[in-house]
């Protein structure tokens, strides 16, 4: 894990006051959850709520650049229970221009002292992208424009937090052909360690874990190559899929409202990017609502944590199945041919297992089962048809 500069922590601001209606059992809860989604044990989520109890809260710096504010009103919608309103008492939001009710010159005064105050402690959150083309023109607050704003505030943080995959990677700005050369915050900020946190919007409960982590042991948690933290991206949502077994047993929806699509069937056939989409959504309830994401209602996933998918490649078009996966896909066409019937699958994933060999079948099958990280494919579609048959 890595170190952060100087934490903990700072006392102070707007949400210094311990308000919130949550009561001792849930906010225990979100404590423990938010530990479990970084991959930490029940007892470090209690420490969390202690150190928070006692009134340590880190101060939070966050910047709105290139966005839609998605992850921020993603966090402060949760039900139950009030994530928000815990997140809110578990840090000191000392700037944040969509809650602020400060505007003008006393928002700015306000980021001034908030960096003043808590230089090198403070935690940096960037939201959204950054627009580097014409000097960065495209987005400015105050005259300063995001790139400067960003490489200023980072400099004296203790650390920085992309929150979603705008800040991550550039989000939809930086979809072709990207007119404001938008990036994220990982690629402006070369040299330094940005934790990423990307989703369209994240789970709150990613974020929580990772700044909570930062405030009560002043450590990052452990991250990928790509900057994520390792436990809530470490595995695809193929591998915990409530729809796992209709994919192994080849049963397989091939058009929205048919009867496979109505009990349940695997959504491969109509463009999942389940196996290349490393995220938690099936394993951690987006806002404590059971069954609310894209597969809980029957839409694929559309790889939203992932550069190369989201906005690169359409929600509805067939990829190409990752090489572990293929012998299911290629038994369950050789079933269909035998009951003459489609399999459910469309031509172009049926073209792509007619070229698996047979020795990667047994292997394949072997891994698929084992599970383990598929790396997404370059952002080329397999087959030109992006609807099912
Ligand atoms: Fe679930 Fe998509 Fe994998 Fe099917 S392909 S099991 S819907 S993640």
């Amino acid at each position: 894990m890595g170190k952060a500069r100087g934490f903990p922590i700072s006392r102070g601001s707007v949400t210094d006051e311990k308000t919130s209606g949550v009561g001792r059992r849930d906010f225990l809860k979100v404590c423990t959850m938010a530990a479990a989604a970084v991959g930490l044990s029940a007892s470090t989520g209690r420490a969390w709520a202690e150190a928070a109890a006692k009134g340590l809260k880190p101060s939070v710096i966050w910047l709105h650049f290139q966005e839609c504010t998605g992850c921020t009103e993603s966090l402060l919608r949760t039900s139950h229970p009030a994530v928000a309103e815990l997140i809110l008492d578990l840090i000191s939001l000392d700037y944040h221009e969509t809650l602020f009710a400060a505007a003008g010159h006393q928002a700015e005064d306000a980021l001034k002292t908030a960096m003043e105050k808590g230089a090198g402690k403070y935690i940096c959150v960037v939201e959204g992208g950054i627009p580097t083309k014409d000097g960065g023109i495209y987005c400015q607050i105050a005259g300063r424009t995001a790139l400067d704003m960003l490489k200023e505030v980072a400099d004296k943080a203790g650390a920085i937090i992309a929150i979603g995959s705008c800040a991550s990677w550039g989000g939809i700005q930086a979809a072709d052909p990207n007119p404001t050369g938008a990036k994220g915050a990982p690629q402006i900020l070369e040299g330094k360690t940005v934790v990423s946190i990307p989703g369209c919007p994240p789970n709150p409960y990613n974020f929580l874990g990772a700044v909570l982590q930062l405030a009560t042991f002043g450590t990052l948690p452990a991250l990928d190559e790509k900057g994520r933290p390792k436990f809530p991206y470490g595995r695809t949502i193929h591998e915990s899929c409530p729809r796992r077994a209709q994919f192994d047993a080849g049963h397989f929806a091939h058009q929205y409202g048919d009867d496979a699509h109505r009990n349940g069937a695997c959504l491969f056939s109509l463009g999942c990017k389940g196996p290349y989409t490393h995220a938690p959504c099936a394993t951690i309830d987006f806002g404590e609502v059971p069954g609310a994401w894209p597969i809980g209602i029957g839409h694929p996933c559309i790889g939203c944590t992932e550069a190369k998918l989201l906005w690169r490649v359409s929600a509805y078009q067939t990829i190409e199945p990752p090489p572990t996966l293929r012998p299911v896909l290629e038994s369950s066409q050789a079933e269909a041919r035998e009951a003459g019937t489609s399999g459910g699958l469309n031509r172009a994933v049926v073209g792509a297992v007619g070229v698996v060999g047979g020795a990667l079948v047994t292997a394949g099958v072997m891994a698929a089962r084992k599970g383990g990280g598929q790396e997404p494919p370059d952002p080329a579609p397999h087959g030109s048809s992006p609807t099912a048959d």
